[in-house]
């Protein structure tokens, strides 16, 4: 007999079938027993009773136990009050891989246990949730550009150089050389776009993070896309309907997943465009007026994005930022030279940054300039440099970090819940 997928179940009503999975939960009441049977797509509440089976099937219950896996044939009854709306009258069954002593039960457990065991902790409700909803940001993000007619070019991991500062840079040993992990595929976006018009890769990102914040991974997981002959403010509403985008497929497809999570829905729904775009100088005085100590040219952490996000109901844009605090490829506001144009999309309800983005800077010799002022050497970007030497244009994109975003819509306070297996200072394991 082949195997039901539960997400099928309807389609098989009173019909006999066989079912795989783990035993969630069990429950007995003298002569009938409750399984509750998972299968990745779905839950069923499975019902063993003693006056329709025999008494060697009824017996085999005694090897039941949490999470162990089983082959269940049977048939699905409706039941409104079950949350599948089906029930299934076991008719034979088998334990398959035997659980004993499962280490992860309905008492609470410190995080780190948790973590210790996230191979197994995968497998909780709220868990699965939240690596559902990352599944569907995912797809939405891709499908996002895929739509548009963007081109997913993917960019090395391992790099020669670094984009964003040195001080978060891994090393490794490359044959008789030293390599660096990548810590965003931009520079490589930038020229795929001059090929493309129009490009996106996805991928691990690495960056030794040594401080330790809620918001940090060591690897993350980032969508980048990159687009020629765009400006700033295309660069915030192709942000925007990007997030709107991502944020009406989680509610289509997954409002189940967000309920496990009391995620506040409504919430979520309220959300709409545009999404305040606010300047920098602006943002500083805002803090200033809210009794924030920061001072121009500062650059913001998690306390001051959470301050400041406290005042908007939506995400909202940060954008022409003092060129110090970024990154030295970034264009300069023509009317501010002080200030580069970059843009940045911090999450309300205190999630902070989960882009950031900007204008590239699109000519040579300022590049070169700039590449000496940070003390790198040219021939390391001599190819970067090339991209302007050779058909230059206005261009900029930005970087989605998948579990930031994640983080935000499932409402998960710590980020290491939003991927499946987290790297941080402290952790390399599982
Ligand atoms: P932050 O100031 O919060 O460290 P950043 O300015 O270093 O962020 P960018 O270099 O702009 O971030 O990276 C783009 C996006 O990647 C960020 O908006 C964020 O969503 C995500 N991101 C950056 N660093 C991390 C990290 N260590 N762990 C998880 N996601 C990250
Ligand atoms: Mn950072």
């Amino acid at each position: 007999m082949k195997r039901v997928w539960l997400e099928d179940i309807a389609k098989h009503e009173g019909k006999e079938i066989k079912l795989v999975g783990w035993v969630f939960n069990k429950r007995s009441s003298g002569k009938i027993k409750f399984l509750l049977v998972r299968d990745g797509s779905g839950v069923v509440q499975c019902i063993l009773s003693k006056f329709d089976v025999s008494e060697e099937i009824f017996n085999k219950y005694q090897d039941v136990s949490i999470e162990c896996s089983v082959e269940i044939i049977g048939v699905p009854r409706k039941e409104e009050r079950s949350l599948s709306g089906y029930e299934l009258d076991i008719k034979d069954f088998n334990v398959i891989g035997k659980s004993e002593e499962y280490p992860i039960g309905k008492k609470e457990h410190g995080v780190d246990f948790l973590l210790n065991n996230r191979h197994l902790w995968l497998r909780s409700t709220k868990q699965r949730a939240i690596l559902k909803i990352r599944h569907e940001v995912i797809r939405a993000a891709r499908d996002f550009f895929n739509n548009l007619g963007f081109i997913n070019v993917d960019a090395p991991i391992f790099t020669p150089n670094a984009c964003e500062g040195t001080t978060t840079l891994f090393e490794v040993d490359y044959f008789d050389n030293k390599a660096f992990l990548s810590q965003s595929g931009q520079l490589y976006n930038e020229a795929a776009v001059m090929a493309h018009g129009k490009v996106y890769c996805f991928g691990p990102v690495f960056r030794a993070e040594k401080s330790k914040t809620r918001r940090h991974l060591t690897e993350f997981w980032q969508i980048e896309p990159e687009i020629a002959y765009i400006n700033i403010d295309e660069n915030m509403q192709l942000q925007e309907d990007m997030t709107l985008f991502i944020l009406k497929r989680v509610l289509e497809n997954r409002e189940q997943e967000l309920k496990v999570l009391e995620r506040d829905i409504d919430f979520l729904k309220a959300i709409k465009g545009p999404f305040p775009r606010v300047k920098y100088d602006d943002a500083v005085k805002i803090l200033k007026d809210l009794g924030e100590e920061v001072e121009w040219g500062d650059d913001f952490g998690a306390p001051q994005e959470t301050k400041l996000t406290e005042q908007y109901k939506t995400p909202i844009f940060l954008h022409r930022f003092p060129a110090k605090i970024k990154p030295f490829y970034m264009q300069r506001d023509p009317e501010d030279e002080r200030l580069s144009l970059g843009v940045d999309m911090l999450a309300p309800e205190g999630y902070g940054e989960i882009i950031g983005g900007g204008q590239r800077m699109e000519d040579p010799i300022a590049l070169r300039e700039k590449i000496k002022e940070e003390g790198l050497s040219e021939d390391d970007f001599k190819w970067f440099l090339d991209l302007r030497e050779y058909g230059t244009v206005p261009h900029g994109g930005f970087g989605l970090g998948i579990e930031r975003c994640v983080a935000w819509i499932t409402g998960t306070q710590h980020i290491r819940e939003c991927i499946p297996f987290p790297r941080t200072i402290y952790r390399l394991e599982p």
